[in-house]
């Protein structure tokens, strides 16, 4: 299984609009960051967490040709206003793209997305989306991924995790992962946790929060994303235990 990190940023995206402090100016590419995305790829199946507004430039930069299905985490515009650029596949396929996500996510992207999301679709250019409901830890399969669905907290929200094949744990937008969900994931191959910033935030795990629910899950290696421009990434990671790194834009891993 290969997994690509399209984007490793907080909403705003590193750097940010009208910021000009140290990490905002940063030549470190690691230190530029999109707004959260990742592909997940096996054996022919590829299956998109998330359409953040930066999408378009994010499937250019991986030479993205298909896509079988997204999958979403929740409804806040830095994870789904991407989505019009879809009608890329939707257009070469003349399929709908398969979106999964929970009822209330889904409602969501109906009233953003109505124009897309009509039984009459006025024009070819538009996308067009088959909504598919998520149940709460039932798993679903997508080619050859079994995707298993878990809810987390953020904030006074809901977001889903996902477990991909039992190899991959994305928990993104999480301000905590319950026990019976850490219990699940216990000793997973590779986690990638929200890690924010190393101050405390209302919706969001700080860097010290997610290294210890690292260790709880006891995953071989764990990558942080939704990073903020608070953090430097050379700075924070020399700071973090080993099986802890930092994701970057364009890191790619082998599972
Ligand atoms: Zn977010
Ligand atoms: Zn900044
Ligand atoms: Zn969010």
């Amino acid at each position: 299984m290969r997994v690509t990190f399209l984007g490793t940023g907080t909403s705003h995206g590193v750097p940010m609009i009208g910021c000009a402090c140290a990490v905002c100016r940063s030549s470190d590419p690691r230190n530029h960051r999109l707004r959260p995305a990742i592909l997940v790829e096996e054996a022919g199946t590829t299956v998109l967490v998330d359409a953040p507004p930066d999408f378009r430039t994010q499937a250019l930069r991986a030479g993205l040709l298909r896509l079988d299905a997204v999958l979403l985490t929740h409804a806040h515009a830095d994870h789904i206003l991407g989505m019009d650029d879809l009608r890329a596949f939707t257009e070469k396929t003349n399929r709908a793209m398969p979106v999964w996500a929970t009822p209330r996510c889904l409602e969501a992207v109906r009233r953003v997305f109505a124009y897309a999301c009509t039984d009459r679709p006025t024009w070819v250019t538009v996308p067009r989306f088959e909504l598919n409901p998520l149940t709460d830890a039932e798993a679903i399969r997508i080619g050859s991924l079994e995707v298993l669905p878990m809810q987390l907290p953020h904030g006074t929200v809901e977001v889903t995790g996902f477990l991909f094949s039992n190899r991959v744990a994305y928990l993104t937008d999480c301000n905590d992962v319950p026990a019976d969900v850490v219990a699940r994931l216990r000793g997973v191959p590779v986690l990638i946790l929200d890690g924010l910033r190393h101050r405390p935030h209302p919706t969001h795990l700080t860097i010290a929060r997610a290294v210890e629910l690292a260790g709880e899950i006891a995953a071989r290696q764990t990558y942080l994303t939704h990073i903020c421009h608070e953090v430097e990434h050379a700075a924070a990671e020399a700071s973090l235990p080993a099986h802890v790194r930092l994701a970057y834009d364009g890191l790619e891993l082998e599972v």
